[in-house]
C-alpha cells in the first residue's frame, strides 16, 4: 500500500462523455463530505501503514474551496513523500502558485484535444483556453514533471496523438494516452471505441522513428517510450493490459468510503468509525484487516468478460459511489 488517492469532491465543472455522460447526477450529501481535518487524519492512518504518496482528485478537485490548505496539511507530514493533483485544469492558472507554495509536488492535467470545438464536444462544456492557460502556468509556478492525461476515443480524438506529443513538449509535460475504460458510469463505452496500446503505438510509430521503450518502474501504470531526441510519452493500457498485479493504490471518496480497487463494487465506510470516535489503533485495524485479504483485480476481471453488462443508470443513480467521478479515477 503505497499510494492513496483522495477524492475531495464528487462535483465537476465538465461533463466528459467517457466519465459523466448523463444529464443528471445524484451528488453525495454535503454533510457527509469529510472536512480537511478528517481527511488529514485518514492520511495519517494510511501513512502509518505504508502510504507515501497522496494524489488529490475528484470530481474536479479545484472546485473544493481552500484546497491549498489541505495540500499544506498533507505535505507537511514527514511520512508523505509526494503530494500530487489530477485536475481538468479549468481553474488551475490562478491557483497554481498557491498550490505550489503549499507544498504540492506534481500536477497532472487531463486534456483530450487541442481543438476548442472538439474539447467542447468531448467535455460538453467550454473552457479549452483556460485549460491551456493552466498548463502554461505550471512551469512559472515552479512545477516540474507535470503530465497531460488524454483519454483516446476511436473516431473522436485518435487523429490528434502526434499533435498532442508535439504540444506536450511546449509545456513541458509528458503526455500519457489512456485507453478508454469500461468503469463506473461510462455508459457510452463500447469495445469498438477503445484505441488499444498497440494501435496507439502503431499510429505514433508512423510519425516518430525509432521509439525506444523506457524501463518501467514497478508500480507505474504507464508504458513509456522515448523519441530519438529523448522526449517521452506514455500509454496507460488499463483496458487491454491491466496492471492489477502491481497495483499499490487505493482510493477514498470525498465522503470517506475506501475502495481497494477502481472497479470494486463495494467499499469500506471509514466515515462512520471516524465520526463516532474510533481511535487511531481501531481505524488502523479496520484498514489492515481489509488490505491483508485484498483480492481485487477489477481490470483483469473486466478483460476476461466476453460481454459487458453496463451498470444500469437506475443503479448508478441509487449509489453515486459506483461512479468514476466519485472514486477519482
Ligand atoms: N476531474 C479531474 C480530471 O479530469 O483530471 C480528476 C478526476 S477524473 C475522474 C481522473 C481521470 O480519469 C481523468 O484523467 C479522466 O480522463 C479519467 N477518466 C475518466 N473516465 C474515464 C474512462 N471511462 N476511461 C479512462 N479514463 C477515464
Ligand atoms: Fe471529466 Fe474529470 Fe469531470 Fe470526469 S471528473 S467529467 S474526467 S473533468
Amino acid at each position: 500500500m503505497r499510494e492513496l488517492r483522495v477524492s475531495v469532491t464528487d462535483r465537476c465543472n465538465l461533463r466528459c462523455s467517457y466519465c459523466m455522460p448523463e444529464d443528471e447526477y445524484r451528488w453525495l450529501p454535503r454533510e457527509d463530505v469529510l472536512t480537511f481535518d478528517e481527511l488529514s487524519r485518514l492520511v495519517d492512518i494510511f501513512s502509518s501503514l505504508g502510504v507515501e504518496k497522496v494524489r488529490l482528485t475528484g470530481g474536479e478537485p479545484l472546485l473544493r474551496k481552500g484546497l491549498a490548505e489541505l495540500v499544506r496539511l498533507i505535505s507537511s507530514k514527514p511520512a508523505i513523500h509526494e503530494v500530487a493533483l489530477t485536475t481538468n485544469g479549468i481553474l488551475l492558472a490562478p491557483l497554481a502558485s498557491a498550490l505550489r507554495d503549499s507544498g504540492l509536488d506534481r500536477i497532472t492535467v487531463s486534456l483530450d484535444s487541442l481543438r476548442p470545438g472538439r474539447f467542447e464536444e468531448m467535455t460538453r462544456r467550454s473552457g479549452h483556453e483556460k485549460v491551456i492557460e493552466g498548463l502554461r502556468s505550471l512551469s512559472a509556478a515552479g512545477f516540474a514533471n507535470s503530465k497531460i492525461d488524454s483519454v483516446v476515443v476511436r473516431g473522436v480524438n485518435d487523429d490528434e496523438l502526434v499533435e498532442l506529443v508535439e504540444f506536450s513538449r511546449t509545456i513541458p509535460a509528458e503526455v500519457r494516452f489512456i485507453e478508454y475504460m469500461d468503469v463506473g458510469g461510462a455508459t457510452g463505452w463500447a469495445h469498438d471505441l477503445v484505441v488499444s496500446q498497440d494501435e496507439i503505438l502503431a499510429i505514433l510509430s508512423k510519425s516518430f522513428d525509432d521509439l525506444e521503450p523506457v524501463p518501467r518502474e514497478d508500480s507505474a501504470p504507464a508504458t513509456r517510450y522515448a523519441l530519438p531526441d529523448g522526449w517521452t510519452f506514455g500509454i496507460v493500457s488499463s483496458t487491454t493490459h491491466p496492471f492489477c498485479a502491481n497495483c499499490d493504490r487505493s482510493r477514498i471518496t470525498a465522503d470517506g468510503v475506501w475502495y481497494q480497487c477502481l472497479y470494486a463494487p463495494k467499499g469500506i465506510d471509514l466515515r462512520r468509525p471516524l465520526r463516532s470516535g474510533a481511535s487511531d489503533h481501531e481505524m488502523r485495524q479496520i484498514v489492515t484487516q481489509a488490505w491483508l485479504i485484498r483480492r481485487d483485480a477489477g481490470a483483469l476481471e473486466r478483460l476476461a468478460m466476453t460481454r459487458r453488462e453496463a451498470i444500469p443508470v437506475t443503479i448508478l443513480r441509487r449509489d453515486p459511489h459506483l461512479e468514476m467521478h466519485t472514486r477519482g479515477g
